[in-house]
Parts: structure tokens; C-alpha cells; sequence
């Protein structure tokens, strides 16, 4: 049972195998994840009902974020990039967009260099403010793990109402904008198979993918403890055959299996 939590605004700087040295901003509670999907794989663990818990306000964030990088500038120490990530989904928070404008201004202040990076759902796209402010963002890294509304349905158990459709089309007007990440696995999760690595899926998957022409598409494996029993990692020759025919259909758009 995967229950990895951050328990600050600020975190790391980790080293990421995608991203290189990043430093994490959290924007969800500390003690709870929250999230509009509840991902049969998430390293958070399962997605409780959070209503009431206290996110971190749009003053504090700016705040930690201007005393972390300060600090790493002294100490010549600055990250290759600031990622949203966290608990959960990111742009769920009331003030996603002017946290967004606080970070870019503010990295432009302390760490010009610094990229700054999300990785987000994909579920608030029909939000205009949203849908803005990811536009800002240097690596807008959104997630597609299936194009079949059944797998979607098992896999990443939307909370709320979605249709991965509609996705699909919001996801084709940020165009070569969008990193898309799939992270593939099977499995059985309450009695029910679970697997987009089927033909059927791969076609329906690569599909919405030419649809969309993201600028770069990122195929990753389980990594970590899983709330979900029961769930085989894909191995690397895998992802490397179902990258490669993917690259035959859409051969301008960079992709790497990690
Ligand atoms: S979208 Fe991300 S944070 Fe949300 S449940 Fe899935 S893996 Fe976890």
C-alpha cells in the first residue's frame, strides 16, 4: 500500500530521471492527497474525501518559494527546474492560475535559467483560468493513460464527472504544448482485468495521440508501492516496442520510454 506524502509547500530539490534537478511545489495538504482521478497505481495511496482541509494560500507559496530559491542561489546550488506536483492534482487549487503568474515572476527574479514544470491530470483543461495557465508553464507534462473510457474508468477512477473524449479534444488544442505522460501496467483490481497494453488499447491510445501532436510523449512503468494490489510492471523492451510504433505514426514528436 503506497502512502507517500510530501509534508511541505517546498520540497526536495529531488533528482528526476525526466526532469533532472527539481524543486517541488506542493499546493495540496500536507496529510492528504487530493485529486480528481484515484489511480489504481498513485504513490500518494487512494484519494480520500478532503473536503474542508487547508491548502497552502497563493502568499504562502510565493513566500516559500522566494526563501528556498534565495537560498539555493547563495549556496550556488539552483535547480534545473520547478515542478508542480505534490499531493495530487495541482491545478485543482482556487488559485492555481495566480500561483502560476507568482512562480514564473518569481523564478524569473531568483533563477532565470530554471525551467518550470507540472505534472497534472489533464482533468481541469476545460477550465479556461486553467487551461491559461498551463500555457505558461515550460513543461506542461499531462497525463493520457488510455484512450478507452472503460480502462480510464479502471485505471485512473475518475472522482467526478469526465469523458476522456472530451479530454482528448482539450488535450489537441495545446497541440506540441502538451508533453503527454502513459504510465503502462495489467493487472486485477477488484476482480476485473486491467491492461493498456492490448492491441486495442495501443491502437485507440496511438489514435488520440495523432490527434493531438503533443510536442513530446513520455512512457514510464510502475516505480513504486502501489494502493492497488495486484499490478505488473511493464517491462523496459516492452515500453520500447510500444514506443516505437508509436514513433511510425507520428515520427516528429519526440518521445522516450523512461
Ligand atoms: S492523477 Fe496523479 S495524483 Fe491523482 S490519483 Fe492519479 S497518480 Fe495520483
Amino acid at each position: 500500500m503506497g502512502t507517500f506524502l510530501f509534508d511541505k509547500i517546498i520540497f526536495g530539490p529531488v533528482h528526476s530521471r525526466r526532469l533532472g534537478i527539481s524543486l517541488g511545489i506542493n499546493l495540496l495538504p500536507s496529510d492528504r492527497k487530493v485529486c480528481t482521478f484515484n489511480c489504481i497505481y498513485c504513490e500518494c495511496g487512494w484519494t480520500l474525501p478532503s473536503a474542508g482541509r487547508k491548502l497552502p494560500t497563493r502568499a504562502n507559496v510565493k513566500q516559500m518559494l522566494e526563501i528556498k530559491l534565495q537560498d539555493m542561489s547563495q549556496h550556488n546550488e539552483l535547480p534545473d527546474v520547478i515542478t508542480f506536483a505534490g499531493n495530487g492534482e495541482p491545478s485543482v487549487h482556487p488559485d492555481f492560475a495566480g500561483i502560476v503568474d507568482d512562480t514564473v515572476a518569481t523564478r524569473d527574479r531568483f533563477a532565470p535559467k530554471c525551467r518550470i514544470a507540472v505534472l497534472s491530470n489533464a482533468t481541469m483543461l476545460s477550465h479556461a483560468n486553467v487551461a491559461g495557465a498551463l500555457r505558461k508553464i515550460d513543461d506542461c507534462i499531462l497525463k493520457l493513460d488510455s484512450a478507452v473510457a472503460e480502462t480510464v474508468a479502471r485505471l485512473n477512477k475518475p472522482t467526478g464527472r469526465f469523458s476522456i473524449d472530451d479530454t482528448i479534444e482539450e488535450l489537441a488544442h495545446f497541440g506540441r504544448h502538451a508533453q503527454i505522460q502513459t504510465l503502462f501496467l495489467r493487472g486485477t483490481v477488484d476482480g476485473m482485468p486491467v491492461d493498456n497494453t492490448t492491441d486495442a488499447e495501443i491502437e485507440a491510445w496511438i489514435a488520440a495521440l495523432h490527434r493531438i501532436r503533443p510536442g513530446k510523449v513520455m512512457l514510464y512503468s510502475i516505480s513504486r508501492d502501489t494502493p492497488a494490489d495486484g499490478l505488473t510492471k511493464v517491462s523496459p523492451d516492452e515500453l520500447n516496442r510500444i514506443a516505437a510504433r508509436l514513433h511510425s505514426c507520428i515520427p516528429d514528436t519526440e518521445i522516450q520510454a523512461v
